[in-house]
């Protein structure tokens, strides 16, 4: 249930406060009591009222507990996860990572060494291949009936959109989709209408369970940490989907999430064969290439390349927008990229009003123009 009320705990130790109110609730409730306070003239009880509150606020933040399932290949952490674990700071109180998986050793090395990160809980099966959420999902309820986390999330990405939907309904709560900003501990921010307007979500659930984006979070550091790991009993196979096989797409540029530049390409490129334009100015500047959904549709590129609302979310250093509009689901994708520049021939087309640098001109003119440029 997520809604803008909240509820009054049963009972009234530190301890079941903590986990039925959240701190800026309990700290409204004081702080109501201190102003009737006050109206009586007791001025005086009304600070201390207000100091004893934020004590107890950070005395409560201690008992936040999240668990952040990492996406990882059994040889390397995903990068989200390590926005997912910044995300999971900001809450407070302790943070424990889950790796399961089928050979994981490296994985959990490499977390145990992550900064803000208390305990890693490993767990291992060859029913794991694949991150299959049929097989993950009992495994997450199985550690969470052990260590009763207060908070459980994970990267926005297809691992984790996959997945936590499903973990919230078998705990039975409203999962949060993509949150940009953690307010307090039961108050997330998401973005909604293709990222045109924000939802402040308050979450009454006693588990909150969420998912992140992967921009919105710095990444935690990767060295620093000495966590400890502990292994999780892993039950057997579900057993009702297989894992087969996965063909990626292999590519010697950067990844598109996490690339520093990235230069997309729309249905201005008007063929895939002229894509090979992007694929020359990228190589100059060690860069990403993505595309538009027109452009993916048109078949000239594979749909893993798609940047919007329904492709990647991506927030380089530099986004250079070629032969694109910039429709709004577009823009979802890369708005918050640093410097936006916009190479169209249209001085009309939206995607000028959110660059930084805009050259009106023909892409098939400017692009040759500015590799052989950069190459010099
Ligand atoms: C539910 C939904 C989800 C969507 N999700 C996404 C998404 O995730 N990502 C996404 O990108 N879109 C998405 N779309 C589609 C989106 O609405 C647009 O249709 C799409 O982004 C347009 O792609 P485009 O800019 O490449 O094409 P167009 O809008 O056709 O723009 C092509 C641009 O190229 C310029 N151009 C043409 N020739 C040249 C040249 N020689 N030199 C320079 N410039 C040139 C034109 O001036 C024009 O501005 C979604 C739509 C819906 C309804």
């Amino acid at each position: 249930m997520q809604a803008t009320t909240w509820s009054v705990p049963k009972k009234n130790t530190a301890l079941d406060i903590s986990r039925e109110l959240s701190t800026t609730t309990f700290s409204m409730l004081v702080a109501q009591l201190a102003s009737f306070i006050n109206r009586e003239g007791v001025v005086f009880t009304m600070h201390r009222a207000i100091n004893k509150t934020r004590q107890l606020a950070g005395f409560l933040q201690r008992f936040q507990s999240t668990l952040v399932v990492a996406e990882h290949n059994n040889d390397k952490l995903t990068p989200i996860t390590l926005s997912a674990i910044t995300a999971a700071n900001k809450l407070g109180g302790e943070v424990s990572c889950l790796v399961a998986g089928t050979d994981c050793a490296k994985v959990v090395a490499e977390l145990s060494k992550v900064l803000g990160v208390n305990k890693v809980l490993v767990a291992q099966h060859d029913a794991f291949k694949g991150a299959l959420p049929e097989e993950l999902t009992p495994i997450i309820l199985a550690t969470q009936q052990q260590f009763k986390f207060t908070h459980i999330c994970a990267g926005a990405s297809a691992f984790g959109k996959n997945l936590l939907p499903r973990v919230a309904a078998k705990l039975d709560v409203a999962p949060i989709s993509d949150i940009i900003e953690i307010q307090s501990p039961d108050t997330f921010v998401r973005t909604i209408y293709a990222g045109n307007a924000l939802s402040t979500v308050k979450c009454n659930e006693s588990v909150k369970v969420f998912t992140v984006r992967g921009t919105a979070f710095e990444p935690a550091a990767s060295e620093g940490g000495s966590a400890t790991s502990e292994d999780v009993a892993s039950s057997s196979a579900v057993g009702v989907s297989e894992w087969l096989e996965q063909n990626l797409s292999k590519s010697d540029r950067p990844e598109l999430a996490g690339a520093k530049v990235v230069v997309s390409g729309g249905r201005g490129l008007k063929s895939g064969e002229n894509f090979q334009l992007l694929y020359d100015l990228a190589e100059t500047m060690n860069a990403a290439v993505g595309a538009s959904r027109a452009a993916v549709d048109a078949g000239y590129v594979p749909n893993d390349m798609q940047v919007g609302q329904t492709g990647k979310i991506v927030a380089p250093e530099l986004y250079i927008a070629v032969g694109i509009s910039g429709a709004i689901q577009h823009l979802a994708g890369m708005k918050d990229s640093k410097t936006i520049v916009a190479i169209n021939k249209d001085p009309e087309a939206p995607i000028f009003l959110v660059s930084d640098f805009g050259l009106v001109a023909d892409l098939f003119k400017a692009v040759p123009e500015m590799t052989a440029a950069l190459r010099k």
